[in-house]
């Protein structure tokens, strides 16, 4: 799925092993060097379109002096003259009309494969990023990771576009234009030419200005989709706590937040090529001095309408770069924060020499695991030591927020630990590869296949797996079998549903080492036997550490440790059933 070479993306110092920090503001960011190569990589469909643009020109060169020739003529010469200078012109004007068709039709090819690609490119990364990035309530929500991908890719593709557009066809038409106006009248051109350079500045002192709008329009923007990807999830939240009104008002706020800056920026957009339009005072000025030139007899009207024409060809290419111009200040904010998503230093790392581990016999060793996620914050976990030895059921209690999915999170190397290993059959884990190391690690998520997606899912493997997982009775009762869709995050299952088509995918997967983290918690009890049965049948030959709220759950393991304080304390079974009314009544889940 990579589609730019690992070369390439060193060049674009923009690959895990740079320096870079994200969010850095203070780096310097080059719009244009960081998507040169996913331009170039669209050579062949740019190339065309370049060729087409040529084709337009030679043909409007061709078209405008036998216009001027041709209206000036009239009456002059003889029907048949008349119908096949007529026809010529036709023909190359139809010739215009289909090169010209040929240069957008490539050029945009171009840009939405350009922009296609670096779509991919920075979903490929963003997903590459650590834990730490998604759920730390960092900078970036993931509604607005959503909206840079979607709609700021979108306009990358436009800015690309307007970029590929001007750079060759406008400069040609520009040329072509400006030096057949030379030709016939230096004096003229250079009336005309000195409009330039003042509507020129006025462009560029907008854009400036445009730049800066779109950047906070697009920060408006995002923050809507923000919200909408955070309410509408919890729509079952919103009901039944009668807040809809609530957010209404916080949508209403927001989205009002940007109409202004939409408005302004809207405004600016259209009075731009309005300067342009200068230039045709300049004709119109030309025009005076032109029919002075022609009655003091130095200068004919053929050449005076061929020059009026050039230099209306002229203001074309000069509006296209004005547009371009836009196109490229709204595009440079995009292009930023779409990359600025790229632009990071993992701290979860694998090293070059890492190990693939083969087969996992389960053997889990955490030693002296000490963890806080800020820097400024408490210690999670406090010089843990843990062993749980191959094939050995193991459970985890303690208070609600102690730390207990923090040390799954640690054995998946989702965060590292601040001091500290954890082996895996005697292995740091340190040392393996990220992919082997989640490949034997089992957790509960999605459905019995995930995976497998890109391959192909072997059936009877998914149905015996739903059987020992108790989840085959259910699935049979789905409207599609186990060809049911049940909605993102299994909405349309129950809890204990859920929990058993979880356990399901763990055993399709072989993992060695299995997590239930909470697995029974808020189950009824007919469904916790259920689940409690295929945990049973999962102890029997896999390394199973249970986290629970349930003491049946619990009284599954051989051995009960309590999470408290950063540190374990094992619970002896005397000490177990000490506890056990202490635990409950001081809140304490078992
Ligand atoms: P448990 O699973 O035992 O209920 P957790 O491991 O989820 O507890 O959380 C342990 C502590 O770490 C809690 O105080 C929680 O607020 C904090 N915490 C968990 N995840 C994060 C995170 N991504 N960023 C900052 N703090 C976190
Ligand atoms: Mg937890």
């Amino acid at each position: 799925l990579s589609l730019i070479t690992p070369q390439q993306k060193q060049r674009l110092q923009i690959g895990p092993r740079t320096q870079r920090q994200q969010g850095n503001t203070s780096d310097p960011f080059d719009p244009l060097s960081v998507i040169k190569p996913f331009i170039f990589s669209q050579y062949k469909p740019i190339l065309l379109g370049w060729l087409c643009s040529l084709f337009s020109v030679l043909s409007l060169s061709q078209l405008v002096p036998k216009f001027g020739q041709l209206s000036s003529s009239i009456g002059k010469i003889d029907g048949i003259t008349l119908r096949n200078d007529g026809l010529v012109l036709a023909g190359l004007f139809l010739a215009k009309l289909i090169a010209t068709y040929g240069q957008h039709a490539f050029l945009w090819e171009a840009a939405l494969n350009a922009s296609y690609k670096i779509r991919v490119f920075v979903f490929e990364r963003v997903l590459e990023r650590e834990l730490a990035f998604f759920e730390g309530g960092g900078a970036v929500s993931s509604g607005d990771v959503a909206y840079r991908i979607t709609a700021e890719a979108a306009d990358v593709a436009d800015t690309v576009y307007a970029l590929l557009n001007t750079i060759v066809p406008s400069a040609l038409q520009l040329s072509a234009m400006a030096s057949r106006m030379l030709v016939i009248s230096p004096v003229l051109s250079l009336i005309s030419a000195m409009v330039i350079p003042c509507t020129a500045l006025a462009i560029a002192y907008l854009g400036t200005r445009l730049r800066k709008v779109s950047k906070k329009a697009k920060l408006s923007i995002s923050a809507l989709s923000a919200y909408l990807n955070e309410v509408l999830p919890a729509i079952l939240f919103v009901k039944a706590n009668n807040a809809e009104f609530c957010e209404v008002a916080r949508f209403e706020r927001l989205a009002n937040a940007d109409l202004s800056t939409l408005l302004t920026k809207r405004k600016m957009k259209a009075f731009i090529p309005q300067i342009v339009q200068i230039i045709y005072f300049g004709a119109l000025s030309i025009l005076c001095v032109g029919s002075m030139v022609v009655s003091s007899g130095c200068f004919d009207g053929c050449s005076m309408v061929s020059f009026i024409t050039s230099l209306i060809f002229v203001v074309e290419p000069i509006q296209d770069v004005g547009k371009a111009y836009n196109e490229w200040k709204q595009g440079e904010p995009a292009i930023e924060r779409l990359f600025d998503l790229t632009r990071f230093k993992s701290k979860v790392t694998e090293k070059p020499d890492a190990v693939d581990l083969d087969h996992v016999s389960g053997d889990v060793k955490f030693c002296d695991i000490s963890f806080r996620y800020g820097e400024n914050s408490p210690l999670v976990l406090n010089g843990l030591n843990l062993h749980i030895k191959a094939g050995e059921t193991v459970a985890l209690v303690g208070p609600s927020g102690g730390g207990k999915t923090t040390l799954i999170k640690m054995l998946l190397r989702l965060y590292d630990p601040l001091n500290g290993c954890i082996l895996v059959d005697n292995q740091n884990i340190q040392n393996v590869q990220l992919e082997s190391l989640r490949r034997h690690v089992g957790t509960i998520a999605e459905n019995i296949g995930y995976r497998d997606i890109m391959n192909k899912i072997d059936m009877e493997k998914v149905e015996l797996a739903a059987q020992t997982a108790n989840a085959d009775e259910f699935i049979g009762k789905l409207p599609k079998g186990y060809q049911t869709n049940i909605g993102p995050r299994g909405s349309s299952l129950s809890g204990g549903q859920k929990q058993r088509l979880a356990i399901a995918r763990a055993l399709y997967q072989d993992s060695s080492i299995l997590i239930l983290d909470e697995a029974t918690s808020a189950l009824d009890s007919r469904s916790e036997l259920l689940v409690r049965q295929a945990v049973q049948r999962l102890m029997e030959n896999h390394t199973v550490l249970v986290i629970a709220h349930r003491l049946e759950t619990v009284l599954m393991a051989k051995r009960v440790f309590l999470l408290d304080d950063g540190k374990l304390q094992e619970l002896t079974p005397s000490l177990l059933g000490s506890h056990n009314s202490s635990l409950t009544s001081t809140g304490l889940v078992i």
